[in-house]
């Protein structure tokens, strides 16, 4: 009887959602293993953050905040490089990914990656935060470790399934006319919407473990939040911080994962050297 209630359930909640269970990475040293609940194709989130980003890079460039300092952007290129070039030890297709990363002229402290790989950091959050190297890679490793995990589509899905209408901003470089298409859905759950504590802790694990395999001393995600938190005492706020919730034991969980990972760093540190 018990057993027949669970299949059950489980058919009404695929019908009701349509639902595809996937794996989307694999668990690495970190041992992130959640299945995730799909009721979009990846196809058509990655399709509509490849418009998003092409127009948000347009009306950047329109705005004349695109790349403007050539130092900061290899900087960051060189930075994000080394990061991608380690995802595939979470998931192989990722090679094939189309990534890109484009530095934006704002006094926002933020960065973010949108499926299929199209990031971007801001320049308030690398000058405002006086970041480091090891620091930029926090947070980039961070936001791709969203994309790896699919996040957005996974928060899409959940907003479908509840059949929550997704509002648009779209204040912010031209998204706005994007309207209630995917593409302006993808921009608005990547630039707008907080990610849930769940999402955080993977991203933040995942985060650390990219960091680390390329090089970057991990713990440099423990001084960057510390330094988040102090920016986020002044009267303008990170905006990162509204997508990126922060929670209490955020810190400790941080200095576990970076601790765990350290063995990864000092391997790629060696291989490195002996490179040279
Ligand atoms: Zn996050």
């Amino acid at each position: 009887m018990v057993r027949m209630f669970l299949i059950t359930g489980v058919t009404a909640t695929a019908l009701l959602c349509g639902c595809q269970t996937v794996e989307t990475t694999k668990g690495g040293t970190v041992g992130v293993d959640r299945e995730q609940q799909m009721a979009v194709s990846a196809e058509e989130v990655n399709a509509g953050a490849l418009k998003a980003y092409a127009q948000m890079m347009a009306e950047a460039k329109k705005k004349g905040i695109l790349d403007r300092d050539p130092a900061m952007v290899k900087r960051v290129e060189d930075i994000t490089r080394r990061l991608v070039a380690q995802s595939t030890a979470f998931r192989p297709d990722a090679a094939k990914w189309p990534w890109e990363v484009h530095v934006i002229t704002l006094d926002q402290v933020n960065a973010w990656c949108m499926p299929a790989g199209k990031m971007a950091i801001y320049t308030g959050l690398i000058q405002k935060l006086n970041a480091t190297d090891g620091e930029i890679a926090a947070v980039m490793g961070h936001e791709i470790a969203h994309a790896l995990r699919e996040h957005a589509r996974e928060r899409i899905s959940r907003q479908m399934g509840t059949q929550a209408a997704v509002g648009i901003a779209g204040a912010l470089l031209g998204i706005g006319d994007l309207g209630q298409s995917i593409a302006g859905t993808v921009a608005e759950v990547t630039l707008n919407l907080p990610n849930s504590r769940l999402h955080e802790t993977e991203s933040d694990r995942i985060g650390v473990e990219l960091a680390a395999r390329a090089g970057f001393d991990p713990r440099a995600a423990v001084t960057l939040w510390e330094k988040m938190a102090k920016a986020g005492d002044g009267s303008q706020p990170p905006k990162w911080l509204s997508t990126h919730p922060p929670h209490q034991d955020r810190i400790n969980d941080l200095r576990a994962y970076s601790e765990k990972v350290m063995p990864l760093y000092a391997a790629a540190k060696s291989g490195a050297a002996a490179g040279k």
